[in-house]
């Protein structure tokens, strides 16, 4: 078998993504025995998604995992994408209560443009706290917006806030899964969960999936240019970043343009049928 195709590669619009995000993957035994019957991996279904993506900063939350959500909307689901942070310390010349104000208007602007929700937490920009008050306010969103998929940061990287985040979303989905612990809206267990490819957390980031964005990677882009800092203006190029991962991630999985994630080891677990 290639390299290629040890790697899923999820088919665009939420069809694939909706049962590839639903863990364990069931494959053809004949590419387990190294006989590949299509490039793609993927099963597929009709069924739309539902995806969240939940992020430290509202910037990571559209740069790094916009992408999936924008996907997911344009197949006729749901996506919506929450910020803990605003990230309102970012800039070295705004002041944080302004440039905390465009980071929100600009992410209620970017949500518009792909289909989704823009949902806040209100923690200081690099003060994101990890406890059970954090955790509970995630899983009150989780239960309210029902995802199938969570896609979030990876625990390797220098933010704190960011690593906070991927502490505060185990904790949320094990209580938004778990009835005993009551809250306003029922129970909700998510089905799969990713990790978002993220310059900021690269430290033993590695991809195992990669979905295809062609349909929607331009949108998700001009929503990303609702940011005040997309092009550089805080010292990295955004856009150049994104939009160049975009066409390398396609080019490893013979997309035009995708994104790649990381899953939590538990899930990836593949399930083979006998022939
Ligand atoms: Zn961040």
């Amino acid at each position: 078998m290639s390299s290629a195709t040890r790697r899923n590669v999820i088919k665009s619009a939420g069809a694939g993504m909706a049962t590839m995000f639903m863990g364990a993957e069931v494959l053809d035994p004949r590419q387990v025995l190294g006989q590949p019957t299509s490039k793609d991996s993927a099963r597929t279904n009709d069924a739309p998604s539902n995806v969240m993506a939940i992020a430290g900063h509202a910037g990571d939350a559209f740069f790094a995992m916009g992408a999936p959500v924008a996907v997911a909307t344009h197949s006729g689901g749901q996506g919506s994408l929450l910020s803990l942070s605003l990230g309102e310390k970012g800039s070295s010349v705004i002041p944080p209560a302004r440039y905390g104000k465009m980071l929100r208007s600009a992410a209620q602007k970017a949500a518009a443009l792909i289909g989704a929700n823009a949902l806040f937490l209100h923690y200081p920009d690099g003060e994101v706290p990890v406890n059970n008050e954090a955790a509970f306010a995630v899983c009150d969103f989780i239960r309210q917006y029902k995802p199938e998929t969570i896609v979030t940061h990876w625990k390797g990287s220098w933010h704190k806030d960011h690593r906070a985040c991927y502490d505060i979303v185990q904790d949320a989905v094990f209580y938004a899964g778990v009835s005993g612990f009551v809250r306003d809206y029922p129970a909700h267990e998510v089905s799969s969960l990713f990790f978002a490819d993220n310059w900021e957390d690269a430290t033993g980031f590695v991809p195992d999936t990669y979905l295809d964005i062609t349909p929607v990677c331009d949108r998700w882009l001009a929503a990303c240019s609702a940011f005040p800092m997309w092009r550089g203006e805080t010292g990295f190029r955004y856009n150049d970043y994104y939009a160049s991962r975009a066409v390398a991630c396609g080019c490893l999985s013979h997309f035009d343009r995708a994104v790649c994630l990381m899953s939590p080891e538990g899930q990836q677990v593949q399930n083979t049928r006998a022939l």
